[in-house]
């Protein structure tokens, strides 16, 4: 169902009003984790300013260490909630497991896999018997061919609302976190109807890496962008190290928006 055999032109998914695919350009933008309400909000209202249309913010975070800060639960998504609220902005979040399942149908409007989870198929089959918008993030070790039967799984179940997200690979080099894989974008673009967008944050790990990378997305013809920002990265409870600042992120849009203009 993902390939474009099935669906020769691009397919266009609404999530929560916004339009992702085809010619509309998705900027989905937040911190990696959700620490409180206040500086949620006052974050996705600068975001919003500089000209992302989603709001991105983990709630359940699949932390490498299980002493890390594991995301603030059931909170985290009413904070994003509110943050829409004051905002307009649709907002993005990781689902780990199948137990929380009711409660991102009720509370987000994408429902985000993890590169961690982008092969758990039960996760996978329980998504496909919603009509949420799913981000399906690549897995760290998956082949492209893997990634499409994930979108398959959810596709199965009749739900044809996914969108791909490429987030690098691991590979052999460790200058960056992983390895972005940018040829992946017109390969899909190739192979599937369905938008991809790019996430140079974990891609590359580190900050100044993001914005020659979210340029080079764009100008592989991604359907979009998915970075992460923090008002304060030196002291945020997740990937600090690769968080843009808002004034960063503003500054960076800038030159987003004229390469989208000229796609
Ligand atoms: C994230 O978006 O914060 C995240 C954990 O991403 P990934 O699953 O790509 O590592
Ligand atoms: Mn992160």
């Amino acid at each position: 169902k993902a390939n474009r055999r099935f669906h020769e032109d691009d397919s266009v998914i609404d999530v929560g009003g916004v339009k992702v695919g085809g010619s509309n350009f998705m900027v989905c933008a937040g911190p990696c984790s959700v620490e409180n309400e206040d500086d949620t909000v006052a974050l996705a209202k600068q975001l919003k300013e500089a000209g992302a249309n989603t709001l991105r913010g983990g709630a359940y975070k699949p932390r490498t260490s299980p002493y890390s800060f594991q995301g603030l639960g059931k909170e985290g998504l009413r904070i994003l909630n509110v943050a829409k609220q004051e905002t307009g902005l649709p907002v993005v979040s990781e689902l780990m497991g199948t137990e929380h399942i009711d409660d991102f149908v009720e509370m987000v409007d994408v429902i985000q896999v993890g590169a961690r989870n982008m092969q758990n198929f039960d996760l996978l089959k329980v998504l496909g018997q919603t009509n949420k918008p799913v981000l399906l993030k690549r897995g760290m070790s998956s082949t492209i061919q893997e990634w499409l039967m994930s979108a398959e799984y959810i596709m199965a179940g009749g739900n044809n609302n996914v969108i791909f997200c490429e987030r690098g690979i691991r590979t052999f080099e460790t200058a960056t976190r992983n390895t972005l894989d940018i040829q992946a974008v017109p390969v899909i673009q190739k192979e599937s109807h369905l938008p991809i967008v790019v996430d140079p944050s974990h891609a590359a790990g580190v900050r100044y890496l993001i914005p020659s990378m979210a340029k080079s997305a764009v100008t592989a013809g991604a359907n979009g962008l998915q970075i992460e920002v923090h008002q304060d990265p030196e002291n945020a409870w997740s990937d600090g190290q690769q968080c843009l600042t808002p004034a960063e992120f503003k500054d960076l849009m800038q030159h987003i928006n004229l390469l989208v203009e000229m796609e």
